[in-house]
């Protein structure tokens, strides 16, 4: 028998196929089956134009058939089978498609270094078997042929014998290696488990002889083994069903089946798109943060499949990383079953597609805010924090698409509201969304420089996570009103005249602090926003006094120190035994002035530099 070469390109082709384009083995199977699968339609294809011929659905199916004797698996098909002339040419010719120039081109320009789609799925076969052979049978046709080959160096192709029409694909596995188990694809539960993750719905019946165990006729306790075809795959896909038929424990089972997550999802998604490119889509959006979510082990992502045949089990390109809790599938026909990673990222239709999903997403997600306000509270709790770095991520870029979805506690709704809710019910005469930050909503109801504000009943919305403040400082403003920290210099709202009328009075007792504070403070200054209080700081500038906590409590923080304010309540009874103090006794007025200043900082929750002192001074002042 002569042995045929593989064409030139062919060879080259095969190595690359074998070596680099799959990185998992395990997918050979996945590709055996699609082509199966393939085989099988085209009979289906000519029975709709030819009348002549019935398909009964009974007789078209795929087999796998392990051999542990002789270390084979076979995958055996009722398709449409190949005659010799097509053998030659479809297995014969790697990628006669024009895929090898497609790919040197793509590689000149780009740097990819792997195919796309074009008929090389077949060869992957040899990522697992050392010999294959394929004993094929075409429809209508009375030979049958065999196609025989090692991998790498040829092929032949000879006369054989096969009943009926159809495909044998025989893989006679590689040696074990120390790293490499090639028994496990005989193994029953290996396949069924590869069944499932790739070829589920696959839309004729995968079969496997399952090994099952009875007890024996007649008898009470003796048990035989047996054997029992079992169709493996489930074959129609939830995504491809109607929606109108399923229930939202189809859904719930569905997660759970697909090990999204072990919550109830708090709301499914599912869509089907027909136009420009088509695809069906299920997505869920899980009620509980993942316990590695806000880790980088964390990887996001939907499974992504070509027509029922899974593709990736993550597709990162298919959602943005504020929208990475979400979990779900998404199949399109448009898009080629081996395509790259790499590929992929370019892939225009996946762009498109994935465009599509981050506006459903956020209109799910707007739509639970208005409609179903428990399950949108739930979700914030988990993944509020998701959407505020995303708003402050990529300097902004998508702050337009979350900034309807982010919410804040509330002082006067005591509750978690959205922007919009604020700024609809704030007053004509407020010019700030006005907002405070703090260690907890206890801490912040404390403040002193919330009075103010809350005594004009302007509402507060408190910040008590690191991203907050960075985030809003992102988005600069909501509909045109800017955010203003309580604890900024200037909140719009003071009696200025009343402020001036003070700092001029006390010009020199103001001086006398500030010297006394040796540079601590930028400023110190009388002010009309404190009540109960005799003191506050505030922060000028760009960097707040919590975001100087934050930016501090980084590992390698460079230190950074906002500038502030000494705000003093000239109204304070205390103000008067400081007025006192400084102009009868300089080391009392030192005092003071140390202790308010600390005071200040304890109430920010700032630390204070020198803790004995502030202790031994307070002693000082009970003698
Ligand atoms: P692709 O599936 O992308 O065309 P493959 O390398 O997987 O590429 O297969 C090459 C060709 O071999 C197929 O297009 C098909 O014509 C033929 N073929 C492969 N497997 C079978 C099969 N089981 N039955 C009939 N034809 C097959
Ligand atoms: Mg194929």
């Amino acid at each position: 028998m002569e042995k045929k070469q593989f064409k030139a390109e062919s060879k080259r082709l095969l190595d690359i196929v074998i070596n680099s384009i799959y990185t998992n083995r395990e997918i050979f199977l996945r590709e055996l089956i699609s082509n199966a699968s393939d085989a099988i339609d085209k009979i289906y294809y000519k029975t709709l134009s030819d009348s002549s011929l019935i398909f009964n659905k009974g007789d078209y199916f795929i087999k796998l058939i392990p051999n542990m004797e002789e270390r084979t698996l076979t995958i055996r098909d009722t398709g449409i089978g190949m005659t010799e002339a097509e053998l030659e040419e479809n297995l014969g010719v790697i990628a006669k498609s024009g895929s090898l120039q497609f790919k040197n081109e793509n590689e000149l320009k780009d740097g990819y270094d792997i195919i796309g789609q074009f008929g090389v799925g077949f060869y992957s076969a040899f990522l697992v078997a050392d010999h294959v052979k394929v004993i094929t049978k075409a429809f209508g046709g009375d030979k049958a042929f065999v196609w025989e080959s090692d991998g790498v160096d040829g092929y032949t192709i000879s006369e054989g014998e096969k009943d009926s029409f159809g495909t044998d694909i025989v893989l006679h596995l590689k040696e074990n290696t120390e790293d490499e188990n090639f028994d496990e694809y005989l193994n029953e539960y290996k396949l069924r488990s590869l069944i499932k993750k790739y070829s589920d719905f696959i839309r004729y019946p995968i079969k496997l002889d399952a090994k099952k165990s009875r007890l024996k006729e007649g008898s009470e306790d003796e048990y035989e083994e047996y054997i029992e075809e079992e169709i493996i795959n489930s074959m129609v896909p939830l995504w491809r069903k109607n929606k109108k038929e399923l229930t939202d424990e189809d859904y719930n089972n569905f997660y759970f089946e697909k090990r999204f997550g072990f919550d109830k999802p708090l709301k499914h998604i599912h869509i089907s798109v027909d136009g420009m490119i088509s695809y069906n889509s299920i997505m869920f959006i899980p009620e509980n943060t993942p316990y590695d979510y806000y880790t980088k082990e964390y990887k996001k992502g939907l499974e992504l499949y070509s027509n029922g045949v899974l593709i990736m089990e993550k597709c990162e390109e298919l959602l943005p990383d504020y929208f990475g809790f979400v979990k779900g599938i998404v199949d399109s026909q448009d898009l080629s079953l081996n395509i790259s990673r790499e590929l992929l990222q370019h892939d225009r239709q996946l762009k498109r597609i994935a465009k599509n999903i981050k506006n459903k997403i956020k209109n799910e997600l707007e739509s639970m805010i208005k409609n179903d306000r428990e399950a949108y509270e739930k979700f914030y709790k988990s993944f509020g924090r998701q959407l505020k770095y995303g708003v402050y991520d990529d300097f902004g870029a998508n702050k337009d698409d979350l900034k309807d979805l982010i919410m804040f506690y509330s002082s006067k709704e005591k509750k978690m509201v959205t922007l919009n809710e604020y700024i609809e019910r704030m007053p004509e005469d407020q010019k700030y969304i006005y907002y405070a930050s703090g260690e907890s909503n206890d801490r912040i109801e404390k403040m002193p420089q919330t009075e103010m504000v809350l005594d004009k009943g302007y509402e507060i919305l408190y910040f008590t996570e690191d991203i907050d403040e960075f985030a809003i400082k992102m988005l600069q403003s909501y509909k045109e009103k800017e955010f203003k920290s309580v604890s900024a210099g200037d909140l719009g709202i003071e009696n200025k005249e009343e402020e001036t009328k003070a700092n001029e009075e006390n010009k020199d007792l103001f001086t006398g602090i500030k010297e006394a504070l040796s540079g601590k403070v930028k400023e110190v200054k009388a002010s009309s926003r404190l009540k109960k209080y005799p003191v506050c700081l505030s922060a000028e500038g760009e960097l707040s006094i919590e975001m100087e906590k934050i930016l501090n409590s980084m590992p390698n923080n460079e230190g950074v120190k906002s500038e502030k304010v000494l705000e003093i309540n000239t109204g304070h009874e205390v103000f008067n035994s400081l007025k006192n103090a400084y102009s009868s006794d300089k080391d009392k007025f030192n005092l003071y002035v140390n202790l308010l200043y600390n005071q200040a900082l304890l109430m920010e929750g700032l630390s204070i530099e020198d803790p004995t002192e502030f202790a031994n001074d307070i002693c000082k002042l009970m003698k």
